[in-house]
């Protein structure tokens, strides 16, 4: 917010009614004032042909009022009220009585004279008037002027809140809506709550010591460092960390996200940042915390200068400029978090400005064991929760996906109205996370369904055979989410694979397939997602891995993501040739001795399929008496599965 006391985020948001509640006045003031003024006006309408044939024509009329050349007010004589025809009129009615619109004066005295003249009675008195109707007068200009205000002050509301929240004040548009918190308004999340990411929690630690005891550093000639960038795929506690800091630290943590620094307006970016450092100098020692930086820290200009945007980089230079400005020892230390590591501006990561870099990682089973620990401490578990298990199944996750687990587990215990949440919750929650909801209702004919089976029963069997493909878990083929059959595995978590390793990867993969081939003699579009795999998996150790002998060690990748920027190809054309061929050898290799393992063990594959379709489910229990034993190795879970639709 930006005040100096700024808005707490427990702080009930703003009833937008009250704001504008003077608004409502205004209008309700005016139209008040018109009716008053007009609405009151109690003479009656009447024609010009009612006034001569009945008022004139009697000698009523005690005399005549023309307003503006537009209207007539007629005024009885008191004694005549009584007659019948003005019953309506109240008799103690001070005039006039009755009017009427003319068209022009002229016209109207015209025709008076003549009706008189006709009539043959006495002259009435004819007044002109000029009335003018300061308010309807006033209403009329100071309307349209309030409409307008009115819409300005709406869009520049509708856009501090797309900043941030709503009901921000429009005139505090260039300053930042940082949210402060400090020790009237701690964050509730303490380093506790952070699993695993030891390494990152102690350089995050010894930041808040910096600005703590800063003699301890600055005695030896050391200098603080002025950024800390938390670098990360989604989900692995990158803005969790920073809660924790602010939790923890006991200086004031002004957090902002970097989409809250771009605004239509040019310069509004600029001077939010401008805004943002000053007050956090005026807290020092402070720390700001600026999370998804990407949004203004990508790198300027170069290939994307179609896209660039000026605004951006204007609140990136300021950016830099404040980073730049602030000496070492004022105490500002600026955290920063994105998933993009690769797209940021090189001068935003140089050191003096973003000096430390800490990269975070996918958890390890250890560190997603203590994930777990972490999100079931508030739920109310049945005692048979193996987490080492529930670790060892879920490799890839984020702790964000880990926390979803937790959850998910929770609401389908409660949606089985059990007391307590017991392992096969956790299990069905891991399975829909990966693959979906399951679709029992998905309408699949008998046919469809053989050839899922077949297809499932093809990846088992093969993977069976591998030596280095992952453990089967279980095959089914019930429906989930997009796919309609998936074999579950518990893969190794190696950091270094072997050429054998990835060839096994692709004849399991491939299975589905060559499954499909031999036993039906045709295939299917069932295929697309291991394809795609396939493919994938195969271009990768050709073009990056060094694994082909006729590229030799060479790899193609770029891990500055600056290739993917650009439209030309870091290799030439006959080397991308070579690359395609060979990646076509490798899959056409892998799938013969895919279709070559399956038929040596089709009597396996066929028991398996039928099983398949006769139970729908066939865990790793039942596998030994199909296949015989396999050694096992410990591992985690993945899925191979056939898409509903290509
Ligand atoms: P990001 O890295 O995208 O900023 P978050 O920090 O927002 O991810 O993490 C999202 C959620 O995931 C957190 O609120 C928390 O519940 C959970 N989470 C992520 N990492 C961890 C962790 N190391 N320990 C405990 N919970 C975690």
């Amino acid at each position: 917010m930006p005040n100096d006391s700024p808005d707490t985020p427990t702080k009930s948001p703003r009833n937008p009614f009250k704001n504008w509640i003077w608004v409502y006045v205004v209008v309700l003031a005016f139209i008040g004032g018109q009716w008053l003024l007009f609405g009151s006006y109690s003479a009656k309408e009447t024609t010009w042909q009612e006034f001569r044939d009945q008022m004139l024509k009697n000698e009523d009329v005690a005399s005549l009022t023309v307003i503006n050349g537009e209207r007539v007010e007629v005024y009885l004589l008191p004694e005549k009220l009584n007659k019948d025809r003005y019953e309506k009129i109240s008799k103690n009615h001070p005039g006039p009585q009755y009017f009427f619109n003319i068209g022009s004066v002229d016209q109207f005295t015209g025709d008076l004279d003549e009706a008189i003249a006709d009539l043959g009675i006495a002259e009435v008195p004819v007044k002109y008037e000029k009335r003018s109707n300061w308010l309807a007068d006033a209403f009329s200009w100071i309307f349209p002027i309030v409409i307008l205000v009115l819409l300005w002050l709406f869009l520049l509301r509708r856009m501090g809140g797309a900043g941030g929240k709503g009901g921000v004040n429009p005139f505090d548009f260039g300053k930042s809506s940082a949210k402060l918190f400090d020790q009237h308004n701690h964050s509730q999340v303490t380093f506790a709550d952070v699993a695993g990411l030891d390494e990152a929690k102690v350089e995050i630690r010894e930041i808040v010591d910096f600005l703590k005891n800063p003699d301890h550093y600055t005695r030896l000639g050391a200098k603080i460092p002025k950024g800390v960038m938390l670098i990360g795929p989604p989900g692995t506690g990158k803005t969790l960390l920073a809660k924790a800091v602010a939790g923890e630290a006991q200086v004031p943590f002004f957090s902002i996200s970097g989409s809250e620094f771009v605004e239509m307006f040019v310069g509004v970016g600029a001077s939010r940042v401008r805004d943002l450092f000053r007050k956090a100098k005026e807290k020092a020692p402070s720390i700001i915390f600026i999370d998804e930086i990407d949004a203004i820290g990508r790198s300027r200009g170069k290939a994307f200068s179609l896209q660039s945007n000026d605004e951006r980089e204007s609140t990136l230079n300021q950016l830099l400029t404040e980073m730049d400005g602030f000496g070492t020892n004022v105490g500002v230390i600026v955290l920063a978090a994105t998933n993009r590591g690769d797209v940021l501006d090189k001068a935003l990561l140089r050191p003096g400005r973003f000096d430390r870099h800490i990269n975070l990682e996918l958890p390890n089973v250890e560190e997603r064991r203590a994930i777990f620990r972490v999100h079931i401490r508030s739920l109310v578990l049945a005692g048979d929760i193996d987490l080492e298990s529930l670790s060892a199944q879920t490799p890839g996750f984020s702790g964000a996906d880990i926390a979803n687990i937790c959850n998910e587990a929770a609401l389908i215990a409660a949606r089985r109205r059990k007391e307590k949440i017991d392992m096969r919750d956790f299990m069905d929650a891991v399975d829909r996370i990966i693959a979906g909801m399951e679709k029992k209702s998905k309408i699949i004919s008998d046919d469809e369904k053989r050839i899922v089976a077949y297809h499932e029963a093809g990846h088992a069997t093969a993977s069976w055979h591998l030596p280095h493909a992952d453990t089967l878990l279980k095959v089914s083929i019930v429906p989930r989410g997009k796919s309609l059959g998936a074999a579950w595995y518990l893969p190794q978590e190696h950091q270094i694979y072997t050429e054998d390793q990835f060839l096994d990867r692709l004849c399991a993969a491939l299975g589905g397939r060559a499954a499909e081939e031999v036993v039906f003699g045709k295939i299917s579009s069932g295929a697309l997602d291991d394809l795609e795999k396939v493919t994938k998996l195969a271009y990768t150790m050709v073009a990056y891995y060094g694994l082909n002998p006729k590229l030799g060690n060479i790899s193609y990748f770029d891990s500055t993501g600056q290739y993917d920027q650009s439209l030309h190809k870091p290799y030439s054309e006959e080397t991308a040739q070579l690359i395609d061929e060979e990646v076509r050898k490798l899959v056409q290799k892998a799938y013969a001795r895919t279709k070559k393992l399956l038929i040596e063990h089709r009597d396996q594959l066929e028991t398996l399929a039928e099983q398949l379709l006769e139970k729908e489910v066939i865990l790793k229990k039942d596998l030994p008496a199909i296949f015989g034993e396999k050694e096992t190795k410990a591992g985690a879970t993945s899925k191979k599965n056939i898409p509903a639709k290509p």
